[in-house]
């Protein structure tokens, strides 16, 4: 089952899309990735999920990848007496650690950490950013603060304080409890939600231990700051704009988006573009032309993935979401300038062996008739190299690890295939000619080139291109044992 486009897409699980029959539709109306959120839904339903995920994956032979998103220090007022208060403007409201129910005048905010933090001037937001409040004056268990943004204000809203690093662990104990969760019944990806410094992104690697690759949400003013250093510590990215727009001006979103896009591109790790692509999809069968449009830039940006949230997890629908990215990723794809913008912000310098092997091989398939760049990889390593290339012809990722296979799911163009352990090159290039036969890529009559490392099963040492024939028989024809 190939794909006939590039960019990958994420779909959210959730109350809409949580049978097999549904997340069955999903994948094959296209989703490359299904995000399990840690933030809803019990451990049970994410097991549910879980399994069913990688059933499909059995049932269909393709390799799927799992993103579990952990929730993060999500900040959240308590309960009111009467349910919700209306603020409103002009008004004088205080946030407080005493945990009796809260009215006009106050209310809780169980979180020392914050009021430690805070100072005088600073913003709070609640419930999206739709409430403002501005900080008069603070103390180590209050904050008075003046309300400049009314609007309804009700139990356990989220709070955001975009002004302050705070001093917050980057990970809850429930976070420490679902990363542990989510890594024993094995998902491929973690995602890391208000990370502000590249210590977080350490500190949840360092417990994952190589069982997921690890994936930072740019959610905080703070990580924009710090994105190159986090960038660095990370496998990922996701532009979580939803934040980001509560945190900062929300016309301060495009311009980062297009830096987070263009910065994890040249470090050769996916980044998804995420968050309300296709919002009014949650309740319409067809997109807005702004939606669509949204979509198809973050694709001639050369994102690696879009992503689902609501549309796919609680919409009407999640299958007419995935179809729409589907095809305009399609139409995007096929535009002579989308080759152009792709092409243009190609980075020119090379610095290692890998580099320069992956930048032949696709000079060398898109100057002759070569149907696929075949890639054997341990690690993904080189074929995140291939995909930063960008090639005009489809990456065919070969593995014998089957993570390795999954976590590339998220990577811009490859088609993953999981081979047998390879140890002599001539066999190699037999496995790399009949996947791409047996996976519609390539002909008996066809070409391919072949990129690998020798020795074999040690990470990081590609070192070989051939091209090479899809024909079995000439290959034990030329090719030296
Ligand atoms: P969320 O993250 O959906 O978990 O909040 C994405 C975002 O903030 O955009
Ligand atoms: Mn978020």
């Amino acid at each position: 089952m190939r794909r006939l486009r590039n960019v990958k897409i994420v779909a959210t699980l959730g109350p809409a899309s949580s049978d097999y029959d549904m997340i069955r539709k999903l994948f094959e109306a296209g989703a490359d990735v299904f995000r399990l959120n840690m933030s809803h839904g019990t451990h049970e339903d994410i097991r549910a999920r879980h399994a069913i995920i990688r059933q499909i994956e059995a049932d269909t032979g393709r390799p799927i990848a799992i993103l579990a998103d952990l929730q993060g220090p999500k900040l959240r007022v308590g309960v009111f007496a009467n349910g919700s208060e209306d603020l409103v403007e002009g008004a004088t409201f205080r946030m407080d650690l005493s945990d009796a129910p809260g009215d006009l005048n106050r209310v809780q905010l169980p979180h020392p950490e914050i009021f430690a933090a805070l100072e005088p001037g600073a913003t709070l937001l609640v419930n999206d950013g739709k409430i403002r409040l501005s900080v008069n004056e603070c103390g180590p268990d209050f904050a008075d603060c003046t309300v400049s943004v009314g609007g309804t204000i009700s139990n356990r809203k989220g709070v955001n304080v975009p002004d302050v690093v705070l001093p917050v662990a980057a990970l809850s104990d429930k976070d420490r409890k679902d990363l542990e969760f989510a890594c024993a019944i094995g998902v491929d990806w973690l995602a890391l939600s208000f990370v502000q410094r590249p210590e977080d992104v350490i500190e949840a690697r360092e417990l994952a231990k190589g069982r997921a690759a690890i994936l930072s949400k740019i959610e905080k003013p703070a990580a924009v700051k710090a994105y190159d250093a986090i960038l660095a510590v990370s496998d990922g990215i996701m532009v979580a704009r939803g934040d980001l727009g509560v945190e900062l001006p929300v016309q301060a979103v495009p311009p980062i988006q297009k830096r987070l896009v263009r910065g994890a591109r040249a470090a050769a790790k996916p980044v998804i573009v995420a968050t309300q692509m296709l919002e009014s999809m949650i309740e319409s069968p067809v997109p807005t032309r702004a939606e669509v449009s949204d979509v198809a830039t973050a694709i001639y940006e050369g994102a690696d993935a879009v992503m689902l949230s609501a549309e796919s997890a609680a919409g009407q629908y999640p299958i007419e979401a995935v179809t729409t990215m589907h095809n305009v990723a399609i139409s995007v794809e096929s535009d002579p300038v989308y080759r152009e913008i792709i092409e243009a912000s190609r980075k020119a310098k090379r610095t290692t062996v890998a580099d320069g092997i992956v930048a032949a091989a696709r000079e060398i398939a898109e100057a002759t008739d070569i149907k696929a760049i075949c890639c054997f990889s341990q690690s993904g390593t080189t074929v995140s190299l291939v995909s930063r290339e960008r090639p005009r012809v489809p990456i065919l990722a070969l593995t014998p690890l089957m993570e390795t296979a999954r976590r590339m799911c998220l990577t811009w163009g490859t088609h993953c295939v999981l081979t047998e352990e390879q140890d002599r090159f001539k066999g190699a290039v037999i496995s790399a000619a009949r996947a791409a036969r047996e996976e519609g890529f390539a002909t008996e009559s066809d070409q391919i080139v072949v990129t690998a490392g020798v020795p074999f099963n040690t990470q990081g040492t590609t070192n070989i291109l051939r091209v090479a024939p899809c024909d079995e028989r000439l290959i034990h024809r030329v090719d030296p044992e």
